[in-house]
């Protein structure tokens, strides 16, 4: 069984992710994914179940002790999940933040191949994620336990766990049965570096709107060429920088 791993103050966020939709059939453990939720809080230092302190230096806000998050990966990760002192040949941990490598469509397809598909082969990693709360995460266990950093984009999110469901949802997509109709995701955006086609249905007409006549034509290729030629259209008009890549 694949394992997907998280380190978070909030487990409670996943729930959603795990309850609905296809990211719920993706991750339930029927494919061979499940996901595995460590909670921070069991691993703070003190009675009050904190695992942040303040930045040396000054500064606003807190900074996460790396000694929590450390005990948080060997101790629930490494040992939870039996993976034993070649932990490192058996985990790829990725932590969440503004700097990392930039998610998009074949980072997460690429993702998907590595750590979602079911079949594990011999040297395939399991992931574990890092949620990053307040102002981040001391330096030194990015330094000495994190093998990569992943960001959703340029902006700033108050913890990484959004960042991760946004991830494990659009790579979950890629995993062949996942997704009800497979062939589905091979026409949705960015698949050949083209936007999606405007879509419609029912009622043929919508306020004195039309659904494009070719579209009931029943002629298969012609059909195909028209919604390859909106595709350009829109990829055009909306991201034109797709266009120039
Ligand atoms: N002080 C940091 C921001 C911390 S935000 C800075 O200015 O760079 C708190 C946490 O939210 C981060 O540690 C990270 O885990 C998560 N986060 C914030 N923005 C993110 C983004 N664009 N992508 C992925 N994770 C993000």
């Amino acid at each position: 069984m694949r394992k997907v791993w998280v380190i978070t103050l909030f487990p409670e966020y996943f729930k959603p992710l795990i309850d609905f939709g296809v990211t719920s059939k993706g991750l339930n453990g029927d494919l061979g994914v499940t996901l595995e939720l460590i909670n921070l809080k069991i691993f703070s230092l003190n009675s009050y179940g904190s695992v942040d302190d303040s930045p040396v230096g000054g500064g606003p806000g807190m900074v996460m002790r790396a000694d929590c998050l450390r005990n948080a990966l060997l101790q629930g990760v490494v040992n939870g999940g039996g993976y034993g002192e070649a932990y490192k040949d058996h985990l790829h941990v990725v932590l969440t933040g503004p700097r990392g490598r930039r998610v998009d469509n074949k980072i997460s397809k690429e993702f998907a191949e590595k750590f979602l598909s079911s079949s594990k082969n011999c040297g395939d990693k399991d992931v574990v994620f890092i949620c990053g709360r307040y102002e981040g995460v001391d330096e030194r266990f990015v330094d000495l336990y994190v093998d990569e950093e992943i960001s959703i984009g340029d902006f700033v999110l108050s913890g990484g766990e959004i960042a991760v469901m946004a991830l494990l949802d659009s790579a979950l997509r890629f995993v062949p049965s996942v997704l009800g109709n497979s062939s589905s995701v091979l026409c949705d955006s960015f698949e050949d570096g083209l936007l999606d086609h405007p879509q419609y249905t029912k009622p043929r007409v919508f306020e004195d709107i039309e659904v494009p006549e070719i579209l009931y034509s029943g002629h298969h290729a012609n059909i195909e060429k028209y919604k390859r030629e909106e595709r350009l259209r829109v990829t055009k008009l909306y991201r034109k920088d797709l266009l120039e890549l």
